[in-house]
C-alpha cells in the first residue's frame, strides 16, 4: 500500500535523507522517545547487551549513521560497566554535521568527552574513504540507519572492508511484523500518529513521513540476511533467533554476521 505519500527517487535520496536529518537534529531525541514511546532505549540497550562490548577486552568499534552517539554511549557504558574497561574505542560516523554536533555536545557532558575512546567524523557509510583503514575494526555497528542508505550492497561492501576477519557486523533496524493482527495496529500507528507527531512536536511532518515510509520499504528479515552473507558475512542459521534476532515481533530487528 502506498499510504498516498510520495515514492522518492533513487538519485534524490540522499540529498533529502540529509535534509530530513537537518531538519530534525536538534528534536531528533526527544522525537525518538515520542514516536517509539521511549521503547527504542530497551532496543539500543538489548542490541548493545547482546554484542557484549568489552567482554574479551578492549574492542575497536566503528558506530556508523551513528548520530546523536546512542549506540556509542551505550558500548562506552556498557564496557565500563559490566567489564572495567575503558579502553574500548567508537568511532561515531554520520553523513550529517547537525546530528554530529548534538552528538559532540552531548558527549561533552560525559566521562568519554577528551579521550581516545570517542571520536567524530562525517562521512559516508557507502563509502566511508581512505581515513577508515582495511581491517581495523572489531565491531561495526550500525542501528536505524541502513535504510536510510541509497544502496544497501554499498554499505555492507565498506562495513566489510574496515573490519578485521573475525569482527563482527551488526545491524538494528526497524523490519516486518509477521503477526497479521500486530501487523495491523502497527501500520495505524505509524501511518498516523507519527506523522501527527512530527508536526506537533517537531513541526515537520514530511520528514516524520518520510521515515515511515523508509521503513516499509526495507527488505524482510531473511532478504536482508542474504544481502550479509553476499557481502561476506557468515551468519547464523538462517531462521529468527540465528542469521537474526526479532525484537516486539519484528518491529525492530538484529542482524549480526562474521567477517570471514
Ligand atoms: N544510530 C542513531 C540512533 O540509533 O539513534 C541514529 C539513527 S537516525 C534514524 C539515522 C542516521 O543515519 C541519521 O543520523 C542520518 O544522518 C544517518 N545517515 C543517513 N544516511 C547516511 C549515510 N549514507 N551515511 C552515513 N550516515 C547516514
Amino acid at each position: 500500500a502506498s499510504f498516498g505519500f510520495k515514492t522518492v527517487p533513487e538519485d534524490l535520496k540522499e540529498s533529502l535523507v540529509k535534509n530530513v536529518f537537518d531538519s530534525v537534529a536538534s528534536k531528533y531525541d526527544l522525537m525518538n522517545d515520542a514516536t517509539s514511546l521511549g521503547v527504542h532505549r530497551l532496543w539500543k540497550d538489548e542490541f548493545v547487551s547482546s554484542l557484549r562490548p568489552g567482554r574479551k577486552g578492549a574492542m575497536k568499534c566503528i558506530d556508523v549513521a551513528g548520530g546523536t552517539g546512542d549506540i556509542a554511549l551505550r558500548i562506552l557504558d556498557y564496557a565500563r560497566e559490566k567489564h572495567y574497561d575503558r579502553e574500548t574505542t567508537v568511532d561515531v560516523v554520520d553523513i550529517n554535521a547537525q546530528m554530529l554536533k548534538e552528538g559532540y555536545k552531548r558527549f561533552k557532558q560525559t566521562m568519554y568527552h577528551n579521550t581516545p575512546q570517542i571520536s567524530f567524523t562525517e562521512s559516508n557509510a557507502q563509502d566511508l574513504g581512505e581515513q577508515f583503514k582495511d581491517n581495523t575494526y572489531d565491531l561495526y555497528t550500525i542501528a536505524f540507519g541502513i535504510r536510510n542508505c541509497t544502496s544497501i550492497p554499498d554499505v555492507l561492501k565498506e562495513a566489510h572492508r574496515v573490519l578485521k576477519p573475525g569482527g563482527t557486523f551488526a545491524c538494528l533496524e526497524f523490519s516486518r511484523v509477521d503477526n497479521p493482527l500486530l501487523s495491523t495496529i502497527y501500520d495505524q500507528y505509524s501511518f498516523s500518529i507519527i506523522p501527527l507527531l512530527g508536526t506537533l512536536l517537531a513541526g515537520d511532518r514530511e520528514s516524520y513521513q518520510y521515515l515511515v515510509e523508509s521503513i516499509r520499504k526495507f527488505p524482510p528479515q531473511p532478504e536482508f540476511a542474504q544481502m550479509i552473507r553476499d557481502a561476506g558475512f557468515s551468519t547464523a542459521k538462517d531462521v529468527e533467533g540465528g542469521a537474526w534476532v526479532n525484537l516486539w515481533g519484528g518491529i525492530a530487528c538484529i542482524h549480526t554476521g562474521v567477517k570471514l
